[in-house]
């Protein structure tokens, strides 16, 4: 199959060429990729380093295929898959690898399994024609959901959905987002209208009122005094922050009393101050947060089915492009997602 894959770490390692697609085992699922989304985690994992000052990436196997967020149909399967998944169905890859048995997966948290992986880093991933999955990484979706939205689901729609869930998010609550135009940012965005919360966007692209958004504001030395004045004097209830260190100390400023602050993410560094005296007179907490359950993607699905949540496509590319895709994911001029297409 063709496929962008690389032998050592480096954007300039990338090769577009045939790949050997290896024999699939009885648990496993042949799927051929449809809409492959870009995310920080794509580019991290091609370069080796997990972000701004963090750990080497442990990918497997050399040569290495990235993409970790992909939609797609299946061509076929292992002797021992369950017989509700048949060739030609729609799915969506649940992108973290997990053993189903540990304390972890018990309690429906696939994302933290003792012995868990991530497809695209601890096994080949969707930039290529074809992915081969375990069958339990295999969630179908509905016509309603085109290849576009779907492709968007397994870790920027799922990290939000998660992200607001743990928040414990009400209804007429203040939401407040960092990066409301990012991946994360604009499924948050969405979901917290929603829950039907007063949100707040912070970016600089006004089009996020578009998706639901009540204020977009950008993160300035008025920001405080804007949602003081949004809010009645309330501040936030809920911060969503991944945006991380260079921003954190803002996030910290406008959360109000028993505000819930969600970290994951953290795009500029991991570094986060806190001033213990702040976090208590409030009764603030603090929470870190990654990807999402199965069952949460699950939900998701169906919230995207009926109440319409849009993604928003910044640039398409072939897969023979995916190399220039990969480049761009941290272009300062990005206004939504971009995607690799095979249809
Ligand atoms: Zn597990």
């Amino acid at each position: 199959m063709k496929a962008l894959f690389f032998n050592k770490p480096g954007i300039e390692n990338l090769i577009f060429s045939d790949y050997q697609l290896p024999d699939i085992r009885d648990d496993e699922v042949l799927v051929e990729t449809k809409c492959t989304s870009v995310n920080p985690i794509d580019y991290y994992t091609v370069t080796g380093i997990h972000g701004v000052n963090g750990p080497a990436m442990k990918i497997n196997p050399y040569p290495h295929i990235a993409g970790s967020e992909i939609a797609g149909t299946i061509k076929s399967k292992g002797e021992r898959v369950n017989n509700t998944i048949r060739e030609g169905d729609r799915v969506i890859i649940y992108n973290r690898v997990f053993d189903g048995i540990c304390k972890y997966c018990r309690n429906n948290h696939q994302m933290l399994c003792e012995n868990g992986g991530m497809i695209g880093i601890s096994r080949n991933g969707g930039f290529a024609e074809y992915v081969i999955v375990p069958q339990q990484n295999i969630i179908k979706i509905p016509d309603e959901l085109d290849w576009e939205l779907a492709s968007g689901l397994p870790i920027a729609g799922l990290t939000a959905y998660n992200a607001i869930q743990e928040s414990r998010l009400k209804s007429e609550e203040n939401l407040v987002v960092f990066g409301g135009s990012g991946n994360t940012g604009l499924f948050c965005t969405q979901i917290g209208k929603l829950v039907d919360a007063l949100t707040i966007s912070l970016s600089s692209r006004p089009w996020i009122k578009e998706y639901g958004a009540d204020y977009v504001l950008l993160i300035d030395e008025n920001l405080r005094e804007k949602i003081l004045e949004i809010t009645n004097g309330t501040m936030a209830d809920v911060v969503i922050n991944s945006l991380g260190e260079n921003t954190w100390a803002k996030g910290m400023d406008i959360v109000g009393k028993l505000g819930r602050i969600i970290t994951f993410g953290v795009l500029t560094g991991g570094n986060l101050f806190i001033d213990g005296r702040l976090l208590y007179n409030k009764q603030i907490t603090i929470k870190g947060t990654t990807g999402g359950s199965v069952e949460g993607l699950l939900n998701l699905i169906e919230m995207a089915k009926e109440q319409n949540i849009r993604t928003k496509i910044w640039k398409r590319y072939s897969l023979e492009d995916s190399k220039i895709a990969i480049e761009k994911i941290f272009d300062k001029n990005r206004e939504g997602r971009i995607v690799i297409e095979n249809y």
